[in-house]
Order: C-alpha cells, then sequence, then structure tokens
C-alpha cells in the first residue's frame, strides 16, 4: 500500500486547532506527522500504538481485575447503571466534538444527571466580566496578521499550547511582514516561564495581586496621556486605592505603558493565573477591570482581550449546555469533590476522575458505580467499575469543534477507527435513545452483570 500525504490537517491536541499539520498514512496507520508540537506529534502517533484501550471490560467484584467484555454488554451495562441510578453525575465533554457534545448534554436530560466540568465556575465569572465591559474579539488569523503587540498576562501558553506563541507572535503577518522585529511580546507572570524567557518585556509579578500591577500600568497610561481619570474610574479603580500603589511604577511597566501608547493593534491574553476558582475569589473584580481596560483602550487602537481556555472543546460544551432546549444542572468541578458521595453512578467522558482527587475525596467513591469512556488508559480507569472504549476525535472520526479563539472549525479524519470502535456520539445517543424507549436498542445482548 503506498504511503499517502494528508495535509491541511487540524490537530485535536488542544484548543489552539492548528489546521497546517500533514500526516503521512500507511497501512491505515499515521506513520509521521508534519508540522504539529511534540504534544501534536504524541497525539496522532497514539492513535496507532499498542497502548490504546480498545477492548470494553467490566472490573469483577471479587479480585477487581478488568474483564473484557462485548461492546453491546458493555452498552447494556451502562445503561442499567444509570437507570438504577438515583443521582448520575456525568464529568468531563470538554474535549468532545460538538456533535457528541450535545448527545452527552441530552443523555444528562435523559437520567437527570448532575453534570460538571472544571472551570464551569470561571467560565460563568468570564462570561459576566465581558458583557459587562464590551469586550472585543479577534481570531488567531487576525492576530497574526495584524497585532505589534501580545502581551500574556498569566499566561504560560508555550506548555499548555506549544504553537500559540509561534503563531502569534514569531509569525509573519499579511501586515507584520517583518514578523518578529516589529511585534513586542510581553509577560507578567508569577513564575519565570518557558514563555516568559523569549518575551521582550518580562515582569514577575508578586503572587496574589495582579490588581495592584494592572492599576500601576493604568497609572503610568494616565502619566503618558493614554488613560484620564474618569477612564481610571471605568476600569474599577478609585483614587484612593491608586494613591495606595505609591509613586514608584517598576521600569517594565513603564516599558509596558510605552509600548502599549505607541501599539496599533493590541492582544491581551488573559491566562491560567487569572482564570481559576482561588484567583477569582482572591481578586473577583480583576477579570472585570481587565475586560474593561481593553476596551477603554480599544477606542483609540486595537486592543483585545482573550481568556486562553486550552482544552480542545470548552468553549463547545457551554455552547451544547446554553443552546440546548432543557436544563441540566450543571456545577464546577472544584465545588462537587468534596460532595462525591451523593452520587451513585459517576459517568466519566475522557475525564480524569481519580487523578484529580486527593484520597480523602477518593474514599467517597466506594459504594459509586464508574464507568468510563474514553481510548486511553488513566487513574480512573484503573477502578472504573465498566470501560467503554472510544474513536479518537480529529483522528480515527471528524467533528467540529470551537478554537481558542471561539471560531468553529472542522476536524479532520485521517485513518478508518480500528473494528468494533464507536464514536462518543454513536454511543451517546445509543445510551440517551435505550434508556428513553425503555430498553429497546440494537445494543441488546444478553449476558454479563454488574456487581
Ligand atoms: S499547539 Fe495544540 S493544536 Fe497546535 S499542534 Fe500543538 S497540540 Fe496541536
Amino acid at each position: 500500500m503506498p504511503l499517502e500525504s494528508k495535509n491541511r490537517v487540524t490537530c485535536p491536541g488542544c484548543a489552539l486547532a492548528c489546521d497546517d499539520i500533514a500526516v503521512d498514512v500507511q497501512f491505515n496507520k499515521i506513520q509521521k506527522v508534519h508540522n504539529a508540537c511534540l504534544r501534536g506529534n504524541e497525539k496522532f502517533m497514539f492513535s496507532g500504538s499498542k497502548e490504546r484501550f480498545v477492548t470494553p471490560f467490566i472490573r469483577d467484584a471479587k479480585d477487581k481485575a478488568p474483564k473484557e467484555i462485548k461492546m453491546d454488554q458493555a452498552m447494556l451495562l451502562a445503561a442499567k447503571i444509570m437507570q438504577d441510578s438515583q443521582n448520575v453525575l456525568i464529568l468531563g465533554g470538554t474535549k468532545l466534538e460538538s456533535n457528541a457534545q450535545e448527545k452527552l448534554v441530552e443523555l444528562a436530560r435523559i437520567v437527570g444527571a448532575t453534570m460538571s466540568f472544571a472551570g464551569a465556575e470561571v467560565l460563568n465569572h468570564v462570561k459576566d466580566a465581558m458583557k459587562d465591559a464590551g469586550a472585543s474579539f479577534t481570531t488567531i488569523g487576525e492576530i497574526a496578521n495584524n497585532a505589534d503587540l501580545l502581551l500574556f498576562w498569566g499566561a504560560n501558553p508555550i506548555d499548555f499550547a506549544p504553537k500559540l506563541v509561534v503563531k502569534t507572535v514569531f509569525s509573519r503577518g499579511r501586515y507584520r511582514q517583518t514578523g518578529k522585529e516589529v511585534k513586542k511580546f510581553a509577560v507578567l507572570d508569577g513564575n519565570p516561564t518557558p514563555t516568559m524567557e523569549r518575551a521582550d518585556i518580562k515582569l514577575l509579578m508578586h503572587p496574589g495581586n495582579d490588581t495592584r500591577y494592572l492599576g500601576l500600568l493604568c497609572m503610568e497610561l494616565q502619566a503618558t496621556g493614554v488613560l484620564d481619570e474618569k477612564d481610571l474610574e471605568r476600569i474599577g479603580f478609585t483614587k484612593e486605592e491608586l494613591i495606595s500603589l505609591g509613586p514608584d511604577i517598576p521600569p517594565n511597566i513603564k516599558e509596558l505603558a510605552r509600548t502599549i501608547e505607541l501599539t496599533e493593534y493590541g492582544v491581551i491574553f488573559v491566562g491560567e493565573r487569572l482564570l481559576n476558582p482561588a484567583a477569582i475569589e482572591r481578586e473577583p473584580d480583576l477579570l472585570g477591570k481587565m475586560f474593561r481596560f481593553g476596551s477603554i483602550l480599544n477606542r483609540d487602537r486595537r486592543m483585545s482581550v482573550l481568556p486562553l481556555s486550552y482544552h480542545l472543546n470548552f468553549a463547545g460544551l457551554v455552547h451544547a449546555l446554553t443552546t440546548s432546549n432543557h436544563e441540566v444542572n450543571v456545577k464546577d468541578f472544584k465545588s462537587i469533590a468534596d460532595s462525591l458521595e451523593d452520587f451513585d453512578a459517576v459517568i466519566c467522558a475522557g475525564f480524569d476522575l481519580v487523578g484529580k482527587l486527593d484520597d480523602k475525596q477518593l474514599a467517597q467513591l466506594k459504594e459509586s458505580k464508574i464507568v468510563v469512556f474514553d481510548y486511553k488508559e488513566n487513574c480512573t480507569t484503573t477502578v472504573a467499575d465498566l470501560f467503554l472504549p472510544v474513536v479518537m476525535i480529529g483522528i480515527e472520526t471528524g467533528g467540529e469543534v470551537y478554537r481558542i479563539d471561539g471560531s468553529l472549525v472542522s476536524l479532520s479524519k485521517c485513518v478508518e477507527p480500528r473494528e468494533g470502535l464507536s464514536t462518543d456520539a454513536k454511543l451517546l445517543q445509543e445510551l440517551g435513545d435505550y434508556i428513553q424507549n425503555g430498553g429497546q436498542s440494537s445494543f441488546n445482548s444478553p449476558g454479563t452483570s454488574i456487581n
């Protein structure tokens, strides 16, 4: 069989969804990946790996060993677990393609489940802050073509979306032909990260007080005439608050203010340092201030604020939840991690629950049935009562996902899935139909029971 090269493939490795990847396929297996980062490369190559989990299993009640079963049996058992449970918890779903996310939300509605994923609370906070500030949107393509200031605030994309910096800072855009030479790259963070290492302007911030640094930047921008007193009030700083920051402005804040003054098209990427529940609790109006800051600067130049969420299709799940015709109970994972004993069935859709729990939290699960849909081993598969393998999205099946900038992009199918494997969307649809129709389905098959 000749080697086939597939171009313009979209990488499902993270929310950047790079669409400039090429893969070489032979014998229905990816042989080589071109232009992906290490993380993307590993994901593509994993599809043909022997480490893939491709066989459904149940855990034996006596010796706790996994016991292989047929897919039909696994589906029946998954349905039975959900039907027999009083309180079902569905975890994850942020890495599924959009159609599968809709089916997951529908399944949650059918079984009356609570849905939970990490970042749900943060997302609500971001949405409120953006709405309130009238934030300006932009896309990665626009940023690459136009931006001359790229400011990463508490964001380390080199570790989480490795090609983001290459695409936006080190690329030549349509209107930035000379590339990096005309772009300023600034990083403000609490630790010296790999992203900061490469920046022109770097500032190590003390922990937990980003509002102070934003205030100092605003003061310097007022001194240079970019902002006035009213702007500072609109951003959310009182006079007393600014006076309390003191007159000393660090030199790199001054340099950043000078750069903002001269910029034509700036982007502030807000990262994980700010987008976490602890940071929001500590500085509840910081994101609001950040969006209002961007919005006011946007008056005399183009300035956008882009919150960075690195999960492949985080925005897709939010879209599926907000456009669903039915109300589904959604909770942030952090808020339920200490009350898992309330749920007698826990369904993990591409979510490594056990890997996120401490021993005390894990002990709450001893009476719960754990069902996992995934394509690989993780801490949760080692204790799961039932495992259902799925195909890898963006490699063995296509679909659509929302990229980090909110654009809808199509994923590619590079190889045929292994025999017997189904997509998440198909399995979730069949489970929902089966439960809704009182046990009528194509996967009806007698046999194994779960204790
Ligand atoms: S940055 Fe993300 S989407 Fe791009 S190649 Fe790397 S893993 Fe894939």
